[in-house]
């Protein structure tokens, strides 16, 4: 099929929003063309997040135990080093596998992949400025808005992907910088901040609020802040930076405290600016069709993914809620069900979020704090992983699981781990929220032993009762 004849969905943008609605669509037996500017697909997440991110934080991890912790183990070498360009290499071809398996998926499902820039024509038709030099006009029944986001700049500072780099940048460095201040004490800037500080550089994150992932249950959040401490991330919360200089070798920082007072000037060989993400629209001519958006850019949806133009949908981080591949994901299925005429469900309350750092740090739900803000009777269990037997036979015990629960009735309402493997860990608590369950549904599930899942369990205990190995 060519992208003239019309088809029942077209999909602008090929990130993981975009690649999954298309997929299926494709599934449900719609026609469908997905029209993508990067020349691969995956989006942001495959390309320049998500993938490449955890491949170099895997890496520098690995090096980072063999320096630290293999010894303990017993295991010895007499020397370690980095190779950055083979370390770089190992991503890269991470990303080009799975970009290339989408593209195997796309044929299978006989999606229709139009590489180019995309623009509104009307309602129902998107110009397509081809990557070849060309141009074509792709016509479809509904058409779904998946462009995802794109770096939030700050005022006064340029990103030139050197010096003073962006997540794209500071996943792509050709030398560990010696001295790597981190704008935004978000996940990403942590993420990336642990990926260099792990390989070398001495990592100064500088945030303007009181708190690192302000998202993050509180009491959790400190013990994390601590771990990074320990791993000697230095942070220099309630400050904003006022001022970039570059005219140097380096690059100099001005700062101030956020509620004003004295300056002082940090120095850097790198900074990477993780201030946040912003929805991406350049060029794509919604003012043209009239299709509405907030204040902050975001293209605004009803329940079913639909806009204010019937015929235009929008998903993913160009959208309000949690701006994470899983959510724009569900978001694409959920859609594409509407348009086919089924049902689709999205609760994004329910969407877990993964800090990748070591530990790492994975909740769903409400933090106690916004519990207590909405006046709700709680109660929490804790279990700590240094009372877990395999986190223990490992000699990877720091972290916790934090469950609070409805006092009343037991319903679990949010669930917080902090775990090497809490990513992973996390989802037992996801299932349990979606059904509805209470903490001691968890505990009287049999958990496999020795497994750090039994940490879950016992806080599940901890939380109507009592825990057994505390
Ligand atoms: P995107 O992935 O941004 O994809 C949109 C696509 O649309 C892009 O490829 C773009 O080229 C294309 N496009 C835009 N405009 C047009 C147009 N007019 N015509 C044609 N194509 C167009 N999320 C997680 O869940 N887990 C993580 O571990 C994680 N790590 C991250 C690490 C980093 C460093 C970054 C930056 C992000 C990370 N994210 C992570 C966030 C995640 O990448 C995004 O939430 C996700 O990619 C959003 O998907 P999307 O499909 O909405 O948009």
């Amino acid at each position: 099929a060519s992208g003239s004849e019309e088809n029942d969905v077209v999909v602008i943008g090929g990130g993981p929003g975009g690649y999954v609605a298309a997929i299926k669509a494709a599934q449900l037996g719609l026609k469908t063309t997905c029209i993508e500017k990067r020349g691969a697909l995956g989006g942001t997440c495959l390309n320049v997040g998500c993938i490449p991110s955890k491949a170099l934080l895997h890496s520098s991890h690995m090096y980072h135990e063999a320096q630290h912790s293999f010894a303990n183990h017993g295991v010895k070498f007499s020397s370690v080093e980095v190779d950055l360009p083979a370390m770089m290499a190992q991503k890269d071809k991470a990303v080009a596998n799975l970009t290339r398996g989408i593209e195997g998926l796309f044929k299978k499902n006989k999606v229709t992949y139009v590489k180019g820039y995309g623009k509104f024509v009307s309602p129902l038709e998107v110009s397509v400025d081809t990557l070849d030099g060309g141009n074509t006009v792709v016509k479809g029944k509904n058409i779904i808005v998946a462009t995802g986001s794109d770096v939030k700049s700050l005022p006064g500072i340029t990103i030139d992907e050197k010096r003073i780099v962006s997540s794209t940048g500071a996943l792509a460095l050709t030398e560990v910088p010696k001295r790597l201040v981190v704008i935004g004490a978000g996940y990403i800037g942590l993420e990336m901040g642990s990926v260099w500080g792990r390989l070398g550089s001495q990592v100064t994150v500088v945030e303007f609020a009181s708190d690192i992932v302000p998202t993050m249950d509180g009491e959790v959040r400190k013990q994390f802040q601590r771990m990074l401490e320990k791993q000697k991330m230095k942070f220099m919360l309630k400050t904003k930076v006022v001022g970039v200089d570059t005219s140097g070798d380096g690059v100099k920082l001005t700062l101030e405290p956020a509620s004003g007072g004295d300056q002082t000037t940090l120095e850097a060989d790198v900074v990477l600016v993780s201030a946040g993400r912003t929805p991406f629209t350049a060029g794509l001519g919604l003012d043209k069709i009239g299709v509405e958006t907030d204040k902050m850019g975001r293209i605004l949806v009803n329940e079913r993914f639909a806009t204010n133009v019937p015929s235009v949908h929008a998903i993913g981080d160009v959208i309000p809620g949690p701006m994470l591949a899983h959510k724009a994901e569900e978001d694409g299925v959920a859609c594409v069900e509407f348009i086919a005429g089924k049902h689709g469900h999205v609760d994004y309350d329910k969407v877990p979020g993964v800090v990748y750092t070591h530990p790492e740090v994975a909740s769903v739900g409400k933090t106690e704090e916004q519990v207590k803000e909405l006046g709700i009777e709680y109660r929490v269990g804790k279990f700590p992983f240094l009372a877990n037997s395999r986190a223990k036979a490992i000699d990877d015990a720091d972290g916790m699981v934090k469950i609070v629960a409805d006092k009343e009735t037991d319903k679990i309402l949010g669930v917080h781990i902090m775990a090497p493997n809490a990513g992973e860990l996390i989802h037992e608590a996801v299932l349990a929220i979606n059904y509805g369950a209470a903490s001691e549904d968890i505990a009287r599930v049999c958990h496999a032993h020795p497994t750090m899942s039994e940490a879950l369990k016992e806080a599940a205990m901890a939380t109507y009762d009592k825990p057994i190995h505390i």
